[in-house]
């Protein structure tokens, strides 16, 4: 097996994170630094990242509905709540597949499955993804077809989506956008470039998984069928 597949399915790191961490000399084999991408592992290698020796680990998937307040990633120079202190019954290492902003409530999968995350956030795998967006102002019918058909963003036209308006209050509109695709910050951006910040923003369902069941604050294990369905 290629090193940087031992290591994102020892959930160090994605795939492509691993890569960079062996051609900048970081994992070692058998005592001698490896900076070959092509490097295969034979049994009884012993692989080395960090001081630590690296164990191949059973494959886990969670579902977390994340609250706002939480970053993503696994480290914070701020010191903010981090959606892995979340985790703290969980004792393998998992990252996130994908991210939600700091302050984007919802469902974030996470794993130590290198592979699968790497499948799951290919631009080419277009998983349906759906969003529930408090907006300032009042959505008219035109603004709706607007962000349904594509709206720039400086990174390129945004893909076909489904957009519904859910209800309106108080200068507020509730609306439900489903996306395929995830680009930084999307549902902002796109809301933004039609003229209405989001106020609120909240992912309600990835692919056929929903939050159902699952309480903010809390996870469950995905089942062998779903993570076979997902991939
Ligand atoms: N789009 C956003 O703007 N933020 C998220 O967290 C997810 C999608």
């Amino acid at each position: 097996m290629r090193l940087a597949k031992y290591l994102a399915e020892s959930g160090i790191s994605s795939r492509r994170q691993a890569e960079r961490l062996i051609t900048q000399g970081k994992v070692k084999v058998n005592d001698k630094t490896i900076t070959e991408l092509a490097f295969t592992l034979k049994p009884g290698d012993r692989v080395e990242f960090a001081g630590k020796i690296i164990e191949q680990t059973d494959k886990i998937y969670l579902l977390l509905h994340k609250p706002a307040g939480y970053i993503s990633s696994l480290a914070d120079p701020q010191g903010r709540p981090r959606v892995i202190d979340l985790l703290s019954a969980v004792n393998t290492r998992v990252f996130p597949v994908g991210r939600l902003d700091y302050d984007t409530e919802g469902l974030l999968l996470l794993s130590n499955d290198g592979e699968f995350s790497n499948l799951m956030t290919h631009p080419r795998y277009l998983i349906p993804k759906k969003y529930e967006a408090w907006v300032q102002g009042l959505v008219k019918p035109d603004t709706i077809r607007q962000l349904e058909q594509g709206v720039a963003l400086e990174d390129g036209i945004t893909a076909p989506a489904r957009v519904r308006l859910l209800s309106s209050k108080k200068g507020q509109s509730l609306l439900e956008l489903e996306i395929h695709e995830g680009k930084k910050r999307q549902i902002k951006r796109m809301c933004l470039a039609v003229g209405h910040r989001v106020t609120k923003l909240k992912r309600t369902a990835l692919a056929f998984l929903t939050l159902e069941g699952v309480p903010r604050g809390q996870f469950r294990f995905l089942t062998a069928s779903e993570v076979e369905s997902l991939i």
